[in-house]
């Protein structure tokens, strides 16, 4: 008998798109819901290092949420007029 009860295991929930954060001085990698990558970046640098901005958001993932915030919002960058 199976029943559907891993709905609140930490692995692989799908409730939006998970932001790796990286800190090199910790050598820690973390996914976070987006919605929480500023304010646990805030808590790890403050807790871990006396709030110096040490811990961050994958660099070679930024230019891609930059994109997706874009786009969600409609602002593109093509309004080029002469
Ligand atoms: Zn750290």
């Amino acid at each position: 008998m199976t029943t559907a009860n891993e709905r609140d295991g930490d692995s692989e929930t799908d409730d939006g798109p998970r932001v790796p954060i990286v800190c090199p001085d910790c050598e820690t990698t973390s996914r976070v819901p987006l919605e929480s990558v500023a304010e646990t970046l805030e808590r790890h640098n403050e807790v871990r290092h006396d709030g110096d901005d040490v811990a961050s958001v994958d660099p070679d993932i930024v230019d891609r949420i930059a994109d997706l915030a874009a786009d969600d919002l409609g602002f593109l960058e093509d309004d080029v007029i002469e």
